[in-house]
């Protein structure tokens, strides 16, 4: 069988860390271009190495507009169209409602909401016809978690744009689909804001909640974005694909 992505172009926002790291590297492995965005210089340099030779890098944060549109046009110069866009930037900080501020509150929507939303707005005009789309949420989306309140609510929000932007797009044959990861081993808990025990307290109670009993790994999340991506999901769109362990569904 060939290369799925062969020849194609995809843009993977936060694809200097993680779960987007893993994604970009698992598509350049199917045969893509693959352009990355990020907030880090240094971090975006070592994911060239990690992902593969012409790699294109560009240093935007998703939160401002100016940004997403040097990443799309740098993109544009080097690539031309784009194939597949995986919406993936995000930020996480828990605090109970009531030690909650204003400026997390702010933060985490202009990013994980703000910046995904005109992440796709500004991309629309570089698809292809017949593109695939995925948005990052989280299994949080639909549950209720103590201290989890703004993020959870980010990522409903996500949930939700899938569905309009599935409506508005599925005229070109553009898919829009959602994964929602479970628990996964990134970098991404050591920002939240929360002292090492109160993470390690955390996590040992996730992992006795998730029934695989096991957080997931990043090439787990990359291998379910890779398939909603492709052709291969062709009669896919709108759905919100659960990749955490049973979590969410059992
Ligand atoms: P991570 O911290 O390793 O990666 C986050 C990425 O987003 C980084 O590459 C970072 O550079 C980028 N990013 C953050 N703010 C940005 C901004 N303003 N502009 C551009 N890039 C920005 O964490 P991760 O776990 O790989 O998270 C990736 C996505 O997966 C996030 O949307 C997160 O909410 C989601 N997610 C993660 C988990 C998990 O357990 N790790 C679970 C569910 C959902």
């Amino acid at each position: 069988m060939g290369k799925r992505f062969e020849g194609k172009t995809v843009v993977v926002t936060g694809g200097n860390s993680g779960i987007g790291l893993a994604t970009a590297k698992l598509f350049k492995d199917e045969g893509a271009n693959v352009a990355i965005s990020g907030r880090d210089q240094k971090t975006l340099d070592e994911a060239v190495r990690t992902i593969g030779k012409d790699t294109l890098a560009v240093k935007a944060d998703v939160s401002k507009l100016a940004d997403i549109d040097r990443l799309f046009s740098q993109v544009s110069a080097k690539f031309g169209k784009i194939d597949a866009l995986f919406a993936n930037a995000g930020i996480a900080k828990f605090a109970p409602v009531g030690d909650s501020t204003e400026q997390m509150f702010d933060e985490t929507f202009d990013i994980n909401v703000k910046g995904l939303y005109f992440t796709l707005q500004k991309a629309i005009p570089y698809l292809n016809d017949n593109a695939g789309i995925v948005l990052n949420s989280s299994v949080v989306n639909s549950t209720g978690t103590p201290g989890a309140s703004v993020y959870s609510a980010t990522k409903a929000a996500v949930r939700s744009l899938a569905r309009t932007f599935a409506a508005e797009l599925v005229g070109r044959g553009i898919r829009v689909n959602v994964v929602s990861p479970g628990p996964i081993t990134t970098p991404i808990f050591g920002k939240t804001g929360l002292p090492k025990e109160v993470l390690d307290d955390f996590a040992k109670q996730i992992k006795d909640d998730v029934p695989m009993k096991r957080f997931g790994t990043p090439d787990e999340v990359g291998h379910a974005t890779l398939f909603l991506a492709s052709p291969e999901a062709s009669y896919i769109t709108g759905v919100d694909l659960n990749v955490d362990g049973g979590l969410g569904q059992i």
